[in-house]
């Protein structure tokens, strides 16, 4: 374990003006002797906006395309007008215009080629703006901090929009990188999300990838622990947006968090745990409005795990059931044809259950895929489905929990384990 060195994730709400910049320099204040590796994500809703600023660049919608590119642009330079004086300025302004020219460039980009790959190179801008911009924040108020490309640090296959790590490849990268850099300027700054393959493309990891970036720096780094800096005050048991008495879950195990998050709990990307649980690095959820709260802590330890009931809701999803249209038993081989087809499509399975003639899943409500679930199993089977249900997860029920959560629902699936009871309402 390399007791000295720390792994802050800071997400997009905590860079998402100048005075989240200063609050997340503050931060860095409480910790004057440790090194740092900073994983920031891209500022405020700047992913969502370079999505809608691909999707111009796909239609080849140059006026739509240049407007929000022209939005993108003032956004930054807004904050970095209020973080930097006149004086300072210079240079974060000619870092950032060049990464604008590149945005540009991109539009000239052959819509024909793969278009995850072309996705990639257009979200991959957030981040890299974001971590120049804190960067140079950071050097100005600390006078240390060194900025790193995660495209050099994180390797991947060529999955893009989803890629796989090439384990060896990333730690053999940051600890030959990232290791002298935490020597000599103690904090260094690099991007959550992004990352590349082999041949140097960039790829990404998946939306609200970047927690999934600070589990594999700290795991390559042996670092003594990751905090990811929130706006909640650690891991509730339940979404504030759908529950008024949330409780702070204040410890609890890998397992737990990693089940909580598999269910839906949107606090932590759910891959970021194992590569933290490999090797017994702690990881601490905690506000960055009040950095010096308790926060969540999440380790080994399992003895806290069945205190509190956790809630996890999914809204918007869609019930399918699939009956084959020679009406044969459903037997390993139609499901492993449904299952083929639905990895196709790409869809991806919230809950399933299967009877003698049909087999039920649940997809996220997604008009695309959808339509692609229904065009790739119409031909073999009869498609029915219910759309705006929604999928409540119980951790560590009991009767009262359960009849709360279904309270004038109708129940249109449901299973229970031992601690986990899951239903599908309308
Ligand atoms: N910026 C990326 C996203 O919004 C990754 C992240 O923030 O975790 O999905």
């Amino acid at each position: 374990m390399n007791d000295s060195i720390l792994v802050f994730k800071f997400g997009g709400a905590s860079v998402k003006n100048s005075e989240a910049v200063q609050n997340a320099i503050a931060i860095l204040k409480l910790f004057p002797k440790q090194k740092i590796l900073i994983v920031v994500s891209a500022m405020g809703k700047t992913t969502n906006q370079l999505e809608l600023l691909f999707n111009s660049f796909y239609k080849k919608d140059k006026d739509a395309f240049l407007s929000k590119l022209n939005e993108l642009r003032e956004f930054h330079v807004d904050i970095i007008d209020q973080i930097f004086i006149n004086s300072e300025q210079g240079e974060i302004r000619s870092l950032v215009t060049s990464l604008f020219d590149q945005i540009t460039l991109l539009y000239d980009q052959d819509t024909s080629e793969n278009k995850s790959k072309l996705y990639d190179s257009f979200v991959s801008y957030g981040e890299l703006l974001s971590s120049l911009i804190l960067q140079k924040a950071i050097l100005n108020s600390l006078n240390e901090s060194a900025w790193a490309d995660a495209r050099q640090l994180i390797r991947t296959d060529a999955n893009f929009q989803k890629a796989n790590v090439d384990w060896e490849g990333t730690i053999k990268n940051i600890n030959s990188i990232c290791l002298p850099q935490l020597s000599t300027h103690k904090i260094v700054v690099t991007q959550g999300f992004i990352s590349a393959n082999k041949n140097g493309d960039t790829t990404t990891l998946g939306r609200e990838g970047s927690d999934y970036s600070a589990g594999i720096f700290a795991h390559a780094l042996d670092a003594k622990s990751v905090t990811i800096w929130k706006d909640v005050p650690g891991m509730l048991n339940a979404d504030p947006k759908f529950f008024k008495d949330t409780i702070k879950l204040d410890k609890i195990s890998f397992k737990e968090a990693i089940e909580l998050s598999y269910y839906g709990a949107s606090v932590i990307h759910p891959k970021t745990l194992k590569p933290l649980q490999n090797k017994g690095i702690p990881l601490y959820v905690k506000s960055f409005t009040e950095p010096l709260g308790s926060g969540t802590k999440i380790d080994i330890d399992t003895s806290n795990d069945r205190d509190i009931p956790s809630f996890i809701f999914k809204k918007n999803q869609v019930l399918f059931s699939v009956t084959p249209k020679d009406f044969s038993f459903l037997i390993e081989a139609n499901l492993s044809d449904i299952f083929l087809k639905l990895s196709e499509v790409k869809a991806e399975i919230n809950i399933m259950q299967n009877s003698a003639l049909s087999f039920s899943f649940l997809i996220d409500e997604d008009t695309d895929k959808l339509k692609d679930v229904i065009e790739i199993l119409s031909p073999t089977y009869l498609v029915k489905y219910n759309s705006n249900v929604e999928l409540v997860t119980v951790r560590h029920y009991d009767q009262k929990t359960n009849d709360f959560v279904c309270k004038g629902k109708t129940i249109l699936l449901q299973q229970r384990t031992r601690t986990t009871a899951r239903f599908v309402l309308i």
